[in-house]
């Protein structure tokens, strides 16, 4: 049995990332992380290391699902892992990261109002405001917190619903994450090899 790293005790962090979020929505920025480290090794590293060995919720929905039982362990349904589901996941996943995007530079600009709640499942509006003190920072910064964090509670909402329903790890079939990071392999692999073919 392979001894276990520091990196396989990463499901732990995204329990304390999501009730961080519970008592200080700022923390929520900590998620930037999981959102560009795995595009950084993918494009430097030309690898998915991070799905592999660093996402903290791939681990837990592992560990949920697979050692704690909580999985039907049903085979994932074809359509999830097709192209086109995933690639139209992706395309609306990063619409609604560019429309919290915009909503932050709305605030930032000082056309609309801050607005202390998150969104969950893109519809349903959660007042969130318990955990902000007004002024503490700029009110561009805590609208990307309670934007992003929106997006994050959404992600891992659905991530647990398809755990309970298929394999543990079903939502890394369609995770955006896992989609940009494997395109951006494909494409560094293929210049790799019209480079060696060239030499
Ligand atoms: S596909 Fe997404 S959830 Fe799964 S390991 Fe990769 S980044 Fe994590």
């Amino acid at each position: 049995m392979r001894t276990k790293k520091w990196y396989d005790y990463l499901w732990i962090w995204s329990i304390i990332y999501f009730a961080m979020g519970f008592f200080n929505i700022l923390f929520a920025w900590l998620g930037m992380i999981d959102f560009l480290l795995p595009l950084l090794i993918a494009v430097f590293g030309k690898s998915k290391w991070f799905c592999n060995h660093l996402c903290g919720r791939g681990q837990l929905f592992a560990l949920l699902g697979g050692k704690l039982k909580l999985s039907r362990n049903k085979p994932t349904p074809k359509w999830m892992v097709s192209k086109w589901f995933r690639y139209s996941f992706l395309l609306f996943f990063m619409t609604m990261f560019g429309n919290m995007v915009f909503q932050t530079w709305l605030v930032a600009s000082g056309t609309a109002g801050l607005r202390e709640a998150i969104k969950l499942l893109w519809t349903i509006r959660v007042p969130w405001g318990w955990t902000y003190t007004a002024g503490a920072v700029s009110p561009w910064i805590a609208q990307f917190s309670f934007g992003f964090y929106g997006l994050m509670l959404t992600s891992l909402i659905i991530g647990l619903a398809v755990m309970l329903l298929y394999k543990p790890r079903s939502w890394c079939t369609f995770c955006p994450m896992g989609t940009m990071t494997q395109g951006i392999c494909r494409l560094e692999n293929r210049r790799d090899n019209i480079e060696r073919a060239q030499s």
